[in-house]
């Protein structure tokens, strides 16, 4: 069977074993989210063996303390949803007070970082989206938190060092 997740990934892979893999998923709004993805289709992690529960998580707070360590950003978000694929995921989203969502989710609705084009909708759009293009009338431009090349070595490295040092 194949999957958006079996195929090979033409993302870069910070850190992989034989249990699972984790994926930098280049967002340009987001550049160090990362996803922890199990190897094999198992849809719930109430359907995997108590230990590797563990060995899931395990991964997932490597990743959240690596991001952290590399990035510092102001919160991290975790989420686990995966309805379209059958393997059990874990997004890893560090997150700005600046970036483009805050504090929504960043799959709610865009607080920053478009231009407004058109005065107009100003008059023409809900509360919370007038809310929106108030804010990008006040000038404010999205901060995307570019990372360099060196920091995503370093994720690498710390992903790898506090994964085995959880497993230890
Ligand atoms: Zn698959």
């Amino acid at each position: 069977m194949t999957c958006s997740l079996c195929i090979p990934t033409s993302n870069e892979i910070l850190f992989q074993d034989d249990f699972c893999r984790v994926v930098l998923l280049n967002d340009p709004d987001y550049p160090a989210y990362c996803r922890v993805e199990l190897i094999g289709h198992i849809k719930e992690m109430t359907d995997l063996t108590p230990l590797n529960r563990m060995r899931m998580m395990n991964v997932v707070f490597a990743v959240e303390s690596a991001i952290r360590e590399v990035i510092a950003p102001d919160k991290i978000n975790l989420a686990s949803l995966g309805n379209k694929t059958p393997h059990v995921h874990w997004h890893v989203i560090p997150r700005f007070a600046d970036d483009k969502h805050f504090p929504n989710s960043h799959w709610g609705l865009a607080t920053r970082g478009e231009v407004v084009k058109d005065e107009a909708m100003k008059h023409e759009v809900s509360g919370v989206e007038t809310t929106k293009y108030e804010m990008n009338s006040a000038g404010l431009q999205a901060n995307n938190h570019a990372l360099s090349r060196a920091s995503v070595l370093m994720l690498k490295e710390r992903i790898s060092a506090n994964a085995n040092f959880a497993l230890s």
